[in-house]
């Protein structure tokens, strides 16, 4: 006698090892203690940017009695990310062809909902973000990993297309890539469309690319990203403000679809109904409202970076084998012990937390969050180094 749904069971099962660490961790004992330097999620260690909290001020006024009703896709709204977002990617997506949703996360399950039926396949990376696989199972389809090889971890195209089968529905891309920072490049991109195109003639059925595009603004270097939606019309480019922002607790991104994708009216209305069906998947009203204001905030990319610079320099100094990353928040360093989980114990001990591998598909290394504060990057030098030497004592005794 099961007292949940069976399929859920399954799901919480598959995911344990992600959500014991987030319950039962020292981590997850200590969170908040004043000397931490915690590197564990994305979550803002700052004060929200001013500009943010002005244009939701600035947006609160209501502006007609309809103003707080509800709200599926604002056309005004729609209307301005559209323009920003072809304006970025140099591919002119029409308004009508995006469709706001409470960030990349609804989008994703939005967009499985709308394209995968069960019994299908779907495609993704590894190491990935940790949302892909159950998103997956809860829309009781086949997640196929295909793993990419470290240190990069670069967008490997002959292995995802040894992975293509005649029930592959769809693949998920994630650029520039949350753990490995990577960003894939125009003509790998390029392949891989070649690629999809031919697997769907064989299949006589459409392989359609879920774009997770969250880090889409996060560069470094002054690097340029290229979305797939460039390549390959049967995208669905799922974006977030969460990122550029650092709000991710005011829900707001959306699904866009390229303008030459081959029967969009349809993908559309499916959006439109998966996005009832998963429970008003809309950002709230002031949200959208508010839009062309939001669109101008951004991170500051300038301290950012020179975030990753001290602490990517900081630790290669020390002697860990590290991943510069080219865009997000994150840096991926390979665990001095073999065992992340035992590694990051030892770094515990010393008010010191990163988000083991192990949770992540990424056994042996663990990833270090940009979101905190430069007084923490600095401090945990010293305990980085101490605990580098106790590792080498460790495996060495
Ligand atoms: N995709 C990736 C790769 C992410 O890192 C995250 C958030 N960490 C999301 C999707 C979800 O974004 P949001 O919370 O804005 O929905």
């Amino acid at each position: 006698m099961s007292a949940i749904s069976k399929e859920l069971a399954e799901t919480l099962q598959a995911e344990m090892p992600f959500f014991d660490f987030f319950r039962n961790s020292e981590w997850s004992r200590r969170q908040g203690d004043p000397g931490n330097c915690d590197f564990v999620t994305g979550e803002p260690q700052e004060m929200a940017l001013p500009g943010f909290v002005d244009a939701l001020a600035r947006w609160v006024k209501p502006g007609d009695p309809h103003w707080f009703g509800y709200k599926t896709s604002d056309p005004d709204a729609r209307a301005v990310a559209a323009e920003a977002l072809s304006r970025r990617v140099e591919v002119d997506f029409p308004p009508d062809h995006l469709f706001f949703t409470n960030g990349a996360i609804a989008g994703l399950v939005v967009a499985l909902r709308a394209v995968v039926d069960p019994g299908d396949e779907v495609i993704y990376l590894s190491p990935p973000w940790f949302g892909y696989e159950p998103m997956i199972r809860e829309r009781r389809a086949d997640a196929v990993r295909v793993n990419l090889q470290p240190p990069v971890f670069d967008l490997d195209v002959p292995a995802i297309e040894a992975a293509i089968s005649a029930r592959t529905r769809a693949i998920i891309v994630n650029s520039p890539n949350n753990p490995a920072g990577r960003i894939y490049q125009p003509a790998q991109l390029q392949e891989l469309a070649g690629v999809l195109e031919r697997a769907s003639a064989r299949n006589g059925r459409p392989v359609y690319l879920i774009s997770d595009e969250a880090y889409s603004r996060v560069l470094f270097d002054g690097r340029q990203f290229t979305s797939p939606a460039a390549f390959y019309p049967r995208t669905l480019l799922v974006y977030t403000y969460a990122k550029t922002m650092l709000t991710p607790g005011q829900r707001i991104g959306y699904i866009a679809l390229p303008p030459g994708m081959p029967d969009a009216r349809l993908v559309g209305e499916a959006i439109f109904m998966s996005q009832i069906a998963t429970g008003w998947s809309f950002p709230n009203a002031l949200l959208q409202h508010a839009i062309a204001d939001l669109e101008e905030v951004l991170i500051d990319l300038h301290a950012l970076q020179n975030k990753r610079d001290v602490m990517t320099q900081g630790l290669a100094d020390l002697g860990y084998q590290v991943t510069v990353p080219e865009g997000t928040f994150y840096v991926i360093v390979r665990s001095p012990l073999a065992d992340d989980m035992k590694f990051i114990d030892i770094l515990a001990a010393r008010n010191i937390f990163v988000l083991p591998g192990a949770t992540t598909e990424l056994p042996g290394f663990f990833r270090i969050s940009l979101t905190a504060t430069m007084d923490m990057i600095e401090r945990s030098m010293e305990g980085f180094k101490s605990a580098l030497d106790e590792a080498r004592a460790t495996s060495r005794g």
